[in-house]
């Protein structure tokens, strides 16, 4: 099977190998993915329990077919989906750097990193939407540096240059990025967890500490 692209598994935390031209055994629900054992094991898991919506749980089985196909709509080369990431990625950077186009040489370095490729080395593989999500995590810094080159009369000589020099910034911060994000994730899955033992154990709901979460400035300052 040739792999081009990777999503994490929700249920085992393992990765999810994926072929874009015949996405399979994979399950995409309540925007989460899952290989589709997983899934089923999981789902019947949960329909079982008292609580934790086991409703939606013994439903969402009985429906399995229907969320691999929405992954398939997710995860297909030629999906809608796949084209509406890159329509966003386009939009955001149309907007925010104020140009008119973006050159196709950027798109070629997009869809090289897709496949894992970066200036002729390979490199961890980067969805289109992670991308994007990468670039409004560290736009702030980009900003700044901006600021920074402007006042020293350095870096990149226009706006559809900076484009491609801020992507080049970027690149070097993905793991930071995935880093920060997964940190993020583990957080809420903290917070699943706890309040679904509160609930279960019907005890008082307590509150839970959002730590880390929506902290982005620590993060940034390694930048
Ligand atoms: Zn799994």
């Amino acid at each position: 099977m040739k792999i081009n692209i990777q999503r994490k598994c929700n249920a085992c935390k393992c990765a999810i190998d994926i072929n874009r031209n015949d996405v399979q055994g994979v399950v995409y629900y309540n925007k989460l993915y899952y290989h589709t054992n997983c899934f089923c094991e999981l789902a019947e898991r949960r329909s079982a329990l008292k609580s934790g919506k086991p409703a939606e749980w013994k439903n969402a089985l009985d429906h399995v077919k229907d969320f691999e196909q929405a992954a398939v709509d997710a995860l297909s080369a030629d999906s809608p989906r796949a084209k509406k990431d890159t329509d966003d990625l386009n939009d955001y950077l149309i907007e925010k750097y104020n140009v008119t186009a973006i050159p196709s040489h950027f798109w070629i370095a997009v869809e090289n990193l897709q496949k894992g490729f970066y200036r002729g080395k390979r490199c961890k593989r980067v969805s289109i939407d992670t991308l994007l999500a990468a670039w409004k995590w560290g736009q702030r810094k980009l900003d700044d540096v901006n600021k920074r080159n402007k006042m020293n009369h350095k870096g990149p000589k226009d706006d559809v240059q900076r484009i491609s020099y801020d992507f080049a910034i970027l690149v070097n911060k993905i793991p930071e990025y995935l880093a920060y994000n997964a940190k993020q994730e583990a957080a809420k899955e903290e917070i699943r967890t706890q309040s679904t033992r509160i609930n279960y154990n019907n005890l008082q709901r307590t509150e839970v500490k959002q730590e880390g979460l929506g902290d982005i400035s620590a993060l940034l300052d390694e930048f």
